[in-house]
């Protein structure tokens, strides 16, 4: 498990340089810490506690390039209070940020292997610092593979930046459930580009991230083709307010998702997802 902060309390504050609108409803925020002095790193699929004063806090990952230290991003939602207030930042507003916190998608430990990323909706804000990781490390690795689905083609995030991924190396492949008339690609669930996928099953590992459907179709299709459901890792997500396992607003069976979380095994929660049958 990764270790959290040395006081997870402490609320470091940052000003945004820019919000970019990604998607319908969905922003992009990038943020600077305020004192120099604060050294901050992260690990792809960390999170954040990010504070708005007068308002409240919210979990979010963060979505930046984890080997980039200058610049910190989060994608965000609006869905509630905080989302919306946050959705009415600008250039030069304030932001507290805890963190970071909770598990991360094991990239060293699956050096050499093959990677399949399969994200659904925002999920893939999660797994980009995933992906810009395998790309500054393509040689340490197998194939890597980019399987996204969103609602629509207006829906796929981080769009202008498939043709850099390929570019450096992965294959990105994109599934909108519900076609447009100037939309000539693959129209369906992403989990029929898993299915129509070729996989080694035992140098294969899988990282998925989207809604909590998805991720047990995913899973169970990866297990299906033979991939050990330990070498699937999900990405949970749960209304959380302390993030260091003490408030228990995130409990989920005997898994605190602040702390033992967000990243787990497949084989760790599959039971707790009900998916039993396979
Ligand atoms: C580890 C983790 C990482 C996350 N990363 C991101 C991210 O990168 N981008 C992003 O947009 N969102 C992310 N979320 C979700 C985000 O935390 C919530 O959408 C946010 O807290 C809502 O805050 P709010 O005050 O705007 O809405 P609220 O007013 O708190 O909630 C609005 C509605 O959403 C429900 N809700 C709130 N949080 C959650 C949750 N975590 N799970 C299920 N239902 C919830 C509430 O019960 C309520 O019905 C993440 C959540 C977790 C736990």
């Amino acid at each position: 498990m990764t270790s959290p902060p040395a006081n997870p309390w402490q609320v470091m504050m940052t000003t945004v340089r820019a919000v970019t609108t990604e998607t319908p409803g969905v922003q992009t925020y990038d943020l600077t810490f305020d004192d120099a002095a604060v050294t901050y790193s992260f690990l792809p699929g960390q999170f954040n506690m990010l504070y708005l004063p007068g308002v409240g806090e919210s979990a979010l990952s963060v979505s930046s390039d984890p080997g980039d230290s200058t610049k910190l991003r989060h994608t965000v939602r609006v869905v509630g209070n905080v989302t919306r207030a946050m959705a009415r930042l600008r250039s030069g507003d304030k932001l507290g940020v805890r963190g970071p916190f909770g598990t991360a998608w094991p990239v060293d430990d699956v050096r050499g292997k093959d990677v399949i990323v399969a994200a659904g909706g925002l999920g893939l804000a999660p797994l980009r610092p995933a992906i810009y990781h395998f790309i500054r490390h393509r040689s340490d690795y197998g194939r890597v593979t980019v399987l996204y689905g969103a609602r629509t083609p207006e829906d796929l995030l981080f769009a202008n930046e498939y043709d850099v991924w390929c570019a450096a190396g992965l294959d990105v492949q994109s599934t909108v459930d519900i076609g447009t008339h100037d939309w000539h690609g693959s129209i369906g669930f992403v989990t029929t580009l898993l299915a129509r996928l070729t996989l080694d099953p035992a140098r294969t590992t899988v990282f998925t991230c989207g809604p909590e459907v998805m991720m047990r179709f995913i899973a169970a299709g990866a297990v299906g083709r033979g991939v050990s459901a330990s070498q699937v890792f999900v990405s949970l997500e749960r209304n959380m307010n302390c993030a260091v396992g003490l408030c228990g607003h995130c409990q989920f069976g005997p898994t605190f998702v602040c702390k033992d979380g967000p990243v787990v095994t497949f084989d760790r929660v599959r039971q707790l997802l009900l998916v039993e049958n396979f």
